[in-house]
């Protein structure tokens, strides 16, 4: 055989070889692997296809998930936030580049939203208590004296010393609207990392999607039915290959009121600008996005503002779309989602 013919035939004998590898990667010893934690005051689910060190992925990504919890949770002692909020007032305290990114994220679209997205709400939500042992109805005056230390201009970034300072003795952070958004990104990224295709995260209403299903089609994520009482029930569905789908409404963490028996709802998402629960005419909201810890920043910030002034910020954010249900059941819908959304319940309607 001629040298050239030799290393012709080589050439194939590779190429073929690689077709098969690639073939057994795409079929052979890939299956599904699932787990389910709590973390993040949230059921997390987790699954991925992969070879055989699947359970390893999975372990590697529950760790992320952890670590970030131990940084951003407003209950363990000694995670970032709950040393921020013990600092007020007297110094800043440096943290973890985590949590300095997810901070700056949540003041920009403080920023953005003008203060209806405001993770100084901390004094209000301790105040109420919705998502706490031991929920209850404080008196206006108690709620008006806490909202004078919400204001999300007062936390004092240092991007070179990495620390985050809480001017006003008495005011605190929660980043519950926001961290969830990137844990569920970081996952995404280790996945990835580790060669993961195809996954779905969800931690509790925070979906991110990873190329869609193995056998190529979308992944088809449920818009929960916001007044099941608890039961898993969709009223419409989006299908996605890659991004993240994220929820917020008043249905997912509620006190009903007994005592004074008006049956009013007093959820756990809360209008800076009053101190009560927002009550902007929704009961839930949605928002698609490539990146969670912005869906889930933007749910939260839609469902304060109301349909009609939180889909006009949605609309000037490119790739982003959101919905918006109505107490009396309209879907209010951005231009990229409505043509997409699927509804499955005839009740609700969708608004074109
Ligand atoms: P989510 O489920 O992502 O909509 O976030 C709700 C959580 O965010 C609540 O349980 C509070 O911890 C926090 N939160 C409540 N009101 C606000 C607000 N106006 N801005 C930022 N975070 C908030
Ligand atoms: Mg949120």
């Amino acid at each position: 055989m001629k040298r050239y013919q030799r290393i012709c035939a080589l050439s194939i004998a590779i190429f073929l070889l690689a077709a098969v590898l690639q073939g057994c990667a795409r079929t052979g010893g890939v299956r599904e692997y699932s787990e389910d934690i709590f973390a993040l005051n949230t059921w997390v689910n987790i699954r991925i296809y992969a070879g055989k060190n699947g359970p390893d992925i999975l372990d590697k990504a529950i760790k992320r998930i952890e670590e970030i919890e131990s940084r951003m949770s407003v209950t363990i002692q000694d995670s970032d936030v709950s040393r921020i909020n013990s600092s007020a007032g007297k110094q800043p305290v440096k943290v973890h580049d985590d949590t300095f990114e997810v901070i700056k994220k949540a003041l920009k679209y403080a920023e953005m939203s003008n203060g209806a997205f405001d993770i100084t709400i901390y004094p209000i939500v301790k105040l109420w208590g919705i998502t706490s042992e031991h929920p209850r109805m404080p008196t206006d005056a108690e709620i008006q004296d806490k909202l004078k230390l919400v204001d999300y201009r007062n936390v004092v970034l240092d991007e070179k010393g990495k620390t985050v300072y809480l001017k006003e003795p008495g005011m605190g952070i929660d980043l519950g609207a926001i961290a969830k958004g990137y844990a569920a990104d970081e996952v995404a990224r280790i996945l990835k990392e580790e060669g993961v295709v195809h996954a779905l995260i969800n931690m509790g209403g925070n979906v991110v999607a990873m190329g869609g299903k193995p056998n190529g089609k979308p992944w088809r994520i449920g818009i929960q039915d916001p007044r099941a009482d608890g039961v898993q029930r969709h009223i419409a569905i989006i299908e996605i290959m890659d991004g993240s789908v994220v929820s917020s409404g008043d249905y997912e963490r509620y006190i009903v009121d007994v005592y004074k028996r008006t049956g009013k709802r007093y959820h756990h998402i809360f209008d800076p600008s009053t101190g009560y629960p927002a009550n902007s005419g929704l009961m839930a909201t949605t928002v698609v996005a490539p990146y969670s810890i912005d869906a889930d920043a933007l749910s939260t910030t839609v469902f304060i503002m109301g349909a009609e002034k939180g889909l006009e910020i949605v609309e000037g954010l490119e790739g982003i779309d959101a919905l918006a249900i109505t107490l009396d059941k309209k879907i209010y819908a951005s231009k990229g989602l409505k043509e997409r959304l699927i509804v499955t319940d005839k009740e609700y309607e969708l608004q074109l």
